[in-house]
């Protein structure tokens, strides 16, 4: 659409107006919510495509969905939980914590539920975002996309996928209505999610098939029940968990040197994986086909206690032929073998290189960030991208983590956008980042990375871009560094202009 046309169109909706705009209800965008709800000083809405909050973890109820890192590490350093039934808290007892920090918070009448962003364009005459919803249009200051890089599934690109005539689903879009017990089930995939989702199915399946592209790395998972001594514990001393979320979370900075594949890290954790699987997998030819042939942390690695024991069962097994295609009745492998199905699950994880919602934003010269970001994301301080004024991603380009907890991410993002916001609308102003100084900055991250396992352990994964093949997704340093040169806003680096003052009307407030 011509440019001049567009803003007519635009000109002419019933438009509602805020300071800030969040795409996005999930960790990041809610902890957003709640920083700017605690300040008390900004108009800001919430869009939510769904009728919940929560993010991945509304979205992913497979069975056995849990998260793999420590719940009190886990969870905002502005709300712990003492009550955390356990190390690794399931995910229902995670979507419940988040739903009742939004109500707690008083963010949930900032959201606007069932509407999702499809379309987010920056208005150069007015030098606002105007964002269409499916349940209304906006315009504002300041456009924080929170819409996560673990949020839309991918769908493996396997010849007659369609075609199968037994039940299809996403680990992340599980149906519950479909009963499992005694079918003959296949599993795509090796990752995170299907290690979790194949020891419940066992227990249920005739038959369960995995079908593994490439072997992960496992290592023990450390859980245990809290005591309710221990919950009291947390509850009556404050100090006390946060000298455990302290401990963890150093426990997970002092790994990164095995990314940086020092040696003797490398060596340490990779014993403990192989070890891991001579404990639990006494075939010798199983054992074989589980032991990875690349370097350990090139993929994520792995926690569980019962994913090896589960291979061993006499209802279950693992292909690793590979996938030839799939026809009605199931899976035929690249040897000819077949393996007929009623229900595949397909566990290949997230469109988290190429960022969908990356596709709807439109900046100055109208173009989008998708195709700003065709060789993968870039961004300046990991947040804000040069073309696009008062834009803020959170988890967007190179924010991810191999060890940690993202909510370490999130809570640095958060004080970096708040600082950002507050700029803005103090000083009326617009604010972009030079594109000399995004440059450099992206440059610096580039530069980290060499030399890290990501790029160097010899494994295909979602970290890097799929087309330049750099570490596009993950941050290449310690955390610390991370929240070091990004934890608070400065307008250095960035090109600022101020607003025309009848664009200053837009800041009155809507209320
Ligand atoms: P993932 O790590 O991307 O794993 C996808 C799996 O599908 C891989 O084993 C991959 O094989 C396989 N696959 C993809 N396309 C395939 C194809 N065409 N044919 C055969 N196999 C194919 O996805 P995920 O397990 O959903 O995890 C994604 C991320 O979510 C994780 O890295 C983690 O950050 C997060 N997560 C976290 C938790 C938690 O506990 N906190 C739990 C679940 C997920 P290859 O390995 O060969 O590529």
């Amino acid at each position: 659409m011509h440019e001049t046309t567009m803003i007519n169109e635009v000109n002419d909706r019933n438009w509602i107006k805020t300071e800030v705009l969040i795409i996005g209800s999930g960790f990041s965008g809610l902890g957003m919510a709640v920083a700017l709800k605690r300040e008390g000083k900004r108009d800001f809405i919430v869009l939510e495509r769904a009728n919940d909050v929560g993010g991945t973890w509304r979205d992913n109820t497979y069975p056995g969905a849990a998260c793999d890192i420590q719940s009190h590490l886990y969870s905002y350093s502005f709300r712990p939980n003492p009550r955390w039934s356990r190390v690794y808290a399931p995910q229902p007892e995670i979507l419940d914590y988040l739903r009742t920090t939004a109500q707690e918070e008083g963010v949930i009448p900032h959201v606007k539920f069932n509407a999702t962003a499809i379309n987010a364009r920056w208005d150069p005459v007015e030098s606002v975002w105007c964002v269409i919803t499916t349940a209304g249009e906006y315009k504002a200051l300041a456009l924080v996309s929170a819409a996560g890089h673990l949020s839309d599934p991918s769908y493996p690109n396997i010849e007659g996928l369609s075609s199968f005539e037994g039940e299809v689903f996403h680990s992340a879009r599980w149906d519950h209505s479909y009963s499992p017990e005694n079918q003959r089930i296949g599993v795509i995939g090796t990752g995170a999610s299907a290690i979790q989702i194949v020891p419940e199915l066992a227990y249920v399946a005739e038959q369960l098939t995995i079908f593994q592209r490439s072997a992960p790395y496992v290592i023990p998972r450390r859980d245990h029940i809290y005591s309710e001594a221990e919950k009291g514990m947390f509850a009556h001393f404050p100090e006390a968990a946060q000298e455990l979320r302290d401990e963890l979370f150093w426990g997970n900075e002092t790994r990164f040197p095995q990314r940086r594949q020092v040696p003797a890290f490398i060596e340490q954790v990779s014993t403990m994986a192989l070890n891991h699987l001579k404990n639990q997998v006494p075939d010798e030819k199983l054992r074989q086909d589980l032991t990875p042939d690349y370097a350990i942390g090139c993929k994520r690695i792995l926690l569980s206690n019962d994913y090896y024991p589960t291979l061993t069962q006499p209802n279950v097994s693992l292909q690793t032929a590979g996938i030839s295609h799939i026809d009605k009745h199931g899976v035929v492998l690249k040897n000819q073998d077949r393996v007929d199905l009623d229900l595949l699950v397909v566990a290949t994880g997230f469109e988290a290189a190429d960022l969908p919602i990356a596709e709807l934003i439109h900046g100055v010269d109208g173009e989008s960030l998708a195709e700003k970001w065709k060789d993968g994301g870039q961004a300046y301080a990991c947040t804000t991208v040069s073309g696009f004024p008062n834009l803020f991603m959170m988890l967007g380009p190179n924010t991810g983590l191999g060890a940690g907890s993202m909510i370490f991410m999130i809570e640095t993002q958060i004080n970096y956008i708040k600082g950002g916001i507050g700029f803005i609308c103090d000083n009326a102003a617009l604010i972009e980042p030079e594109a000399k100084a995004q440059h450099r900055y992206v440059e610096s991250i580039y530069q980290r990375s060499g030399g890290s396992v990501w790029l160097e352990g010899g494994c295909s994964s979602w970290y890097l871009h799929p087309r330049s093949q750099r570490l596009t997704t993950l941050w290449p340093d310690f955390m610390t560094q991370f929240r070091k040169e990004n934890g608070s806003f400065s307008p250095d680096g960035y090109q600022v202009t101020t607003r025309a003052p009848q664009e200053q009307q837009l800041l009155a407030r809507q209320a």
